[in-house]
């Protein structure tokens, strides 16, 4: 049973990435940022809630996004293990993983961290076109990634495993897959 966090900077690719290990690992694909965009097209008061935050880049306030994830690790197909994209981003998020998954008695197999050189990253995701995908907000997404998800990597210190996430979507599964394989 496979327990995974992706991990990287915006524009690594981890929502392609995590398509793929999901069906290759036969595991649920939990995106903290899929969840609030339907949220937001659905117009639920979570997704109200929510909007402002996506528009300007910043992180949507911890109480609300632990919560959310805490109901969708809850639910019958996370109980067989699961593959969280964009969550936890900060220790506090991170400290609630914890308490949560103590809670189910398991444990993290892996936190997988994808590489990119920052360059790369505002490329590829000016290509993306998606809404909060112009460069300020771009920009402003990369320094709240440095400021409080990187420390991160030294919270889960021997979980991590870094994977070069330059190359073709099938060449960074694969090394990503090695590196579950080597885990769990
Ligand atoms: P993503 O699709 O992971 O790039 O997330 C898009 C946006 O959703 C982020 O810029 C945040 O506004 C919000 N978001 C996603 N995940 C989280 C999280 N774990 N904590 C706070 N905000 C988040």
């Amino acid at each position: 049973m496979v327990r995974l966090v992706l991990f990287g900077p915006p524009g690594a690719g981890k929502g392609t990435q995590a398509e793929v290990l999901s069906e290759r690992l036969s595991v649920p694909h939990i995106s903290t940022g899929d969840l609030f965009r339907s949220n937001i097209g659905n117009q639920t008061p979570l997704g109200v809630k929510a909007k402002s935050y996506l528009d300007a880049g910043e992180l949507v306030p911890d109480e609300v996004t632990n919560e959310m994830v805490r109901v969708r690790l809850a639910e019958p197909d996370a109980r067989e293990g699961f593959l969280l994209d964009g969550y936890p981003r900060t220790t506090p998020q991170a400290d609630v993983l914890g308490e949560i998954l103590a809670e189910l008695g398991v444990e993290l197999s892996a936190v997988l961290q994808f590489e990119v050189g920052e360059d790369e990253l505002v490329r590829r995701m000016l290509e993306r076109g998606r809404e909060d995908d112009n460069e300020d907000v771009i920009r402003r997404r990369l320094a709240v990634y440095r400021e409080e998800t990187e420390p991160l990597l030294d919270y889960y210190g021997d979980k991590v495993v870094t994977i070069d996430a330059v190359g073709t979507i099938e060449e960074i599964s694969e090394r990503a897959l090695q590196a579950v394989r080597a885990r769990s």
